[in-house]
C-alpha cells in the first residue's frame, strides 16, 4: 500500500466509516473526520497525516499557509507535491518500505500486538483494550501504528531505541474546524522552520532515515537532521512479515490481507542535542553555560492541565524555561484566535505503558498578547493544592514536642481529589478568561479553588472532630492552611506584574 496514492485514511462522515486517500482530503474531494476504535491511533494518524502534508507542501510563508488553509490543494499543486517521494511511502516497496528496512534479522517473528501501544502489557489492559486487538493489523492500520511506535512509544526494551523526542513525549495539535484544515494549522511555513532550525535550507535535500538508512554505532548530531529525516525517523529496525490472506484487520474490522508479525533487530547509534520537533514544546536548563533541553512528558498522575504552561508559553529565566510547541508559536505570529488544542501522549515505566492521554483544551481570544496569564494561571492553581498537602501534612504528622498527629496520611489521596474536583474549572477558565483584563476571571478562579481546598480539608478531618486528643492538631492545621490561602490571595494582583512586565 501507498500512502500517497491508496484509499488508507480512516474517516468517517455522516455517520459512514470509509477509507480515502490524501489527495481526496487535501484536494477537498472528500471529507470526514479521523475514525479509529483507538484514541491513540486516532491521534498518530493525525501526526502521520500532518508530516505527509508538511514534507510533501511545505508553504512557503504566511501568506502561502492561510491560502492552504482557506483552499483545497489543485490535482496538479498534489501531483507536484509528491513528485519524486512516492516510493518513500510503500509500505511494502522491495527496497525501502515504508518506515522500514530490509534485511532485519531475527529468531523469529513478534506478533502484531507489540506494535500497538500497551496491549502486550500484563496488568489491567483487558479493561482498555478487547482481547485479539491487534492479532492482525490491515495496511492502514499497520502504517499508522508504525508511526506511533517511532515517534510516541516506550522502545520495545533493552537494546532498543526509543523515538527521536525520547520515551513518550507529550504531542500537541491544533484542532481546526475541519481535518483538512486541522492538517493545515500544524504545517510550518519555510519562514517558521527556518527560525525552529536554522538548517532547515540546507538539508532540504535529504531523504527519510529509513530511506538513506544508518550507519550502525554512528554519532549524529541533531543539527544535521532536516526536515524530511526528522518527521520520518525510524529509530528501531523493523521489518514486517508479509500480508496473510483476507480476515478482519483486528483494530478497524476491515476485511482484507493483514500483518501478522514482523521481524525486529537491536541496532545502536547516538543523537546529541534535540530535534526541534513541529509538535513538541522543548524545557531546558542552564549548566555550566549550556543549555540542555528536553521534551516534556507525562511522568506523574497530574493533569495535563499542569503541563500546559510548558506547551504554549515562552519562558526564559536564568537557569531554566520553556520553548513552546513550534506550530503554537507560529499560530501566535499569524494573529489572535481561539486555540484549540488536543494534547496526548502515554505514560509509561520503562517499555510498559500506564496509561493514554488524549485531552483538549480551549483557549480564549486573546491568549497569544498574554501568554503569561497562563503560566501564572498554571502556577497558582497549584499552589492551591500544595496549602492542602501542607496542611493535611501537619494534620497526621503532628509538631515534635508540641502535638502528636493522627498518623494517617492522606496527602496523596487528596491530591488526587483536588485534580479531581478543580479540573472542569481549570478548563472552563482557560476558556473563557478575559485575557486582556483577566483579574476578575482569575480572582473567581483562585475562590473556587480555595472554597476546594477548604472543603477537601474539612473532608479528610472530619473522622477526627470529636477527639479529644486530635483538637490541637486540628486547630493548628487548620490555622496554617488558612494562613497559606492568605497568603495566596495577598499574591493574587501578580497577574497585574506579570501583565506589565
Ligand atoms: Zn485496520
Amino acid at each position: 500500500m501507498n500512502l500517497l496514492t491508496e484509499a488508507w485514511i480512516p474517516v468517517q462522515h455522516a455517520g459512514l466509516p470509509e477509507k480515502i486517500t490524501l489527495q481526496q482530503l487535501l484536494c477537498g474531494e472528500k471529507i470526514g473526520e479521523l475514525c479509529l476504535p483507538r484514541d491513540d491511533m486516532e491521534f498518530a494518524c493525525l501526526q502521520l497525516l500532518v508530516a505527509l502534508t508538511q514534507v510533501l507542501f511545505t508553504p512557503a510563508d504566511k501568506k502561502a499557509l492561510v491560502q492552504r488553509m482557506q483552499k483545497p490543494l489543485t490535482l496538479e499543486e498534489y501531483v507536484n507535491g509528491c513528485e519524486g517521494k512516492i516510493d518513500w511511502f510503500d509500505l511494502s516497496h522491495s527496497e525501502t518500505p515504508f518506515m522500514q528496512f530490509r534485511g532485519v534479522k531475527a529468531k523469529e517473528p513478534t506478533p502484531m500486538d507489540k506494535l500497538m501501544a500497551g496491549v502486550a502489557d500484563g496488568t489491567n489492559k483487558a479493561f482498555v483494550n478487547p482481547q485479539g486487538l491487534a492479532s492482525g493489523l490491515c495496511s492502514s492500520c499497520v502504517a499508522i501504528a508504525l508511526y506511533n511506535t517511532a515517534y510516541n512509544c516506550p522502545s520495545m526494551g533493552g537494546g532498543f531505541k526509543s523515538g527521536m523526542r525520547g520515551s513518550t513525549p507529550i504531542t500537541v495539535l491544533i484542532e481546526a474546524e475541519d481535518l483538512r484544515q486541522t492538517l493545515w494549522f500544524n504545517v510550518l511555513t519555510a519562514e517558521s522552520l527556518s527560525r525552529e532550525m536554522p538548517w532547515y535550507e540546507d538539508t532540504l535535500a535529504q531523504t527519510p532515515g529509513y530511506v538513506s538508512g544508518l550507519v550502525k554505532d554512528s554519532k549524529i548530531t541533531a543539527s544535521s537532521i532536516g526536515l524530511t529525516s526528522g518527521l520520518f525517523w525510524q529509530p528501531a529496525r523493523f521489518e514486517l512479515m508479509p500480508a496473510q490472506a483476507a480476515s478482519a484487520c483486528s483494530c478497524c474490522g476491515q476485511q482484507g490481507d493483514v500483518y501478522t508479525g514482523f521481524n525486529k533487530e537491536k541496532f545502536n547509534y547516538t543523537i546529541s542535542g534535540v530535534w526541534p520537533h513541529p509538535l513538541s514544546a522543548r524545557t531546558f536548563v542552564i549548566k555550566k553555560g549550556e543549555r540542555e533541553e528536553k521534551f516534556p512528558s507525562f511522568t506523574t498522575t497530574q493533569p495535563s492541565w499542569v503541563h500546559l504552561a510548558k506547551l504554549v508559553v515562552e519562558m526564559q529565566q536564568e537557569k531554566e524555561g520553556y520553548h513552546p510547541v513550534p506550530v503554537v508559536g507560529q499560530l501566535k505570529r499569524l494573529g489572535a484566535r481561539r486555540l484549540d488544542l488536543m494534547v496526548g501522549g502515554y505514560r509509561n515505566n520503562q517499555a510498559t505503558v500506564l496509561e493514554r492521554r488524549h485531552e483538549m483544551f480551549s483557549l480564549a481570544k486573546g491568549w497569544d498578547q498574554q501568554p503569561e496569564i497562563i503560566d501564572e494561571l498554571v502556577r497558582t492553581a497549584q499552589e492551591y493544592k500544595k496549602s492542602l498537602r501542607k496542611a493535611l501534612y501537619i494534620f497526621s504528622e503532628g509538631i515534635k514536642d508540641r502535638f502528636a498527629g493522627s498518623g494517617v496520611n492522606l496527602t496523596e489521596s487528596y491530591d488526587v481529589l483536588f485534580y479531581q474536583q478543580t479540573e472542569n474549572l481549570i478548563h472552563n477558565a482557560l476558556s473563557y478568561i478575559n485575557f486582556e483584563q483577566p483579574k476578575n476571571d482569575l480572582d473567581k478562579l483562585y475562590s473556587s479553588l480555595k472554597a476546594v481546598v477548604l472543603r477537601l480539608f474539612n473532608q479528610a478531618t472530619e473522622p477526627y472532630q470529636q477527639e479529644p486528643k486530635m483538637l490541637k492538631a486540628l486547630a493548628s492545621s487548620r490555622r496554617l492552611l488558612h494562613k497559606y490561602l492568605n497568603e495566596l490571595e495577598a499574591q493574587g494582583g501578580s497577574h497585574e506584574s506579570a501583565k506589565s512586565a
